[in-house]
């Protein structure tokens, strides 16, 4: 079996004995680094070097995915757990070897302690922007989940607070270190597509009010917004990732929400939208919380060539379907989609450590948060063109 068809563990026993698995695990991990690692490159960074990190929020997606992303990690390590539930965190602290444990009451005290160096917000959409300027003023760097925000503005403030705190802020967005979608972005900009044409990005699934993660989704309150805020934003900034150094010129979209779906009362459940750019492409997407099964689609069409990627945004199995110049139609992986995760956080670490901005910055999170106002703005005028200037 090839090292992309490999689970976690396989590719962990491999490594000790696999110098090719190795040496590729390492080129992944310094290109999604964008620099060399520090000293000798062969081994990651002693415990006591790399970066402590806080996970502050211990629910679904930090337990799954998150904290045991940081076993390949080779600048970064867990130092802390911030968390409501003291059980839950005592537990998983037991774990992972991590002792400092902090709640939502204490958490400015984290100013205090030396071995925070890096905050990873993972709460819901509408306490990202508290809790990442909190951190933020207790002189620590951040990562905040995608979403960024509420809103534009609560996004703004958050890029203010870390330039008056003199640290650095970055939005996860993990597709942005995850090896398929970086092979597409190469593909892209080396233009073996081509011209670019258009893109479609559709990505949704069906949202359940009883199950807790979901439930504060259709809140507006701690999700910000519908649909197009949780699941929609990987189209939007996935689209974004492979157009770079284009402009975005206008916005329509319309909502198509179910009538009368006891799920949508305060948001909405999907939306369909369009991005005029100023090539002349465009990117049209859907959003939806109404459809099953789970949709994570990107689909790039050029004057010679297209790629489809389904899944294309998933932790696990993203896949590349190229077809066109004159070729048959080839499927293929470009690396494990796992690796995205300790390639996140080590990014992150790297750029904290530098002084320099991360891939996927606060700016843009902030942009993304201004085209989901103007997306929103078109479809409450049943499609009205939006006009815009949005650097990408
Ligand atoms: P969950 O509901 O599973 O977890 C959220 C956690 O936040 C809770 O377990 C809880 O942790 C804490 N919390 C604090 N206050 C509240 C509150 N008022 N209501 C609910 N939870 C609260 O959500 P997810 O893990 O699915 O999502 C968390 C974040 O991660 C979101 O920003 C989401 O957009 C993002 N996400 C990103 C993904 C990605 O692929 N990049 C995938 C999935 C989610 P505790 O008990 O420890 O206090």
């Amino acid at each position: 079996m090839d090292r992309i068809g490999m689970s976690r563990r396989e590719l962990l026993a491999a490594g000790a004995g696999m110098s090719l698995a190795a040496a590729s695990g390492q080129a992944l991990a310094q290109e999604a680094i964008g620099q060399p690692l520090l000293g000798n490159p062969a081994l990651p960074e002693a415990p006591g070097q790399r970066l402590g990190w806080a996970i502050v929020g211990l629910g679904t997606f930090a337990v799954g995915q998150v904290i045991p992303g940081f076993a390949d990690a080779r600048l970064s390590r867990l130092t802390a757990f911030v968390s409501g539930n003291p059980a839950k965190a005592q537990d998983l602290g037991a774990r992972y070897g991590v002792e400092r444990i902090y709640d939502y009451a204490n958490f400015d005290s984290i100013a205090e302690d030396p071995a925070i160096d890096c905050v990873y917000i993972v709460l819901p959409v509408g306490l990202h922007a508290e809790y990442t300027i909190r951190a933020l003023k207790a002189g620590k760097h951040v990562l905040c989940e995608k979403p960024m925000a509420s809103s534009a503005r609560e996004a703004q403030a958050m890029v203010d607070a870390a330039r008056a705190a003199d640290r650095q802020l970055g939005i996860a967005y993990r597709v942005h270190f995850e090896p398929n979608n970086r092979e597409v972005l190469r593909r892209i900009t080396a233009g073996e597509l081509g011209t670019m044409r258009y893109i479609s990005a559709d990505h949704g699934f069906s949202a359940n009010p009883d199950y807790p993660p979901h439930k504060w989704r259709l809140e507006k309150l701690l999700g910000g917004g519908g649909s197009l805020y949780d699941i929609g934003v990987y189209g939007l900034n996935t689209s974004l990732m492979m157009l770079p150094g284009d402009r975005v010129v206008g916005v329509t979209a319309h909502y198509a929400t179910p009538e009368n779906d006891p799920r949508f009362v305060e948001v909405e459940g999907a939306v369909d939208f369009r991005l005029r750019m100023a090539s002349g492409i465009n990117v049209q997407g859907s959003s939806s919380y109404c459809t099953s099964p789970y949709v994570s689609r990107q689909r790039y069409f050029g004057s010679e060539a297209s790629i489809e990627m389904q899944p294309a945004t998933t932790y696990d199995d993203n896949r590349i379907l190229l077809e066109g110049g004159g070729l048959p139609p080839r499927e293929f992986r470009a690396g494990n989609p796992m690796s995205q995760f300790a390639a996140q956080v080590d990014g992150f670490s790297a750029a904290a450590r530098a002084g320099e901005p991360h891939r996927t910055p606060g700016g843009m999170g902030l942009r993304d948060m201004r085209l989901i106002e103007a997306i929103y703005a078109s479809a409450d005028t049943d499609g009205a063109m939006v006009a815009l200037n949005v650097e990408v």
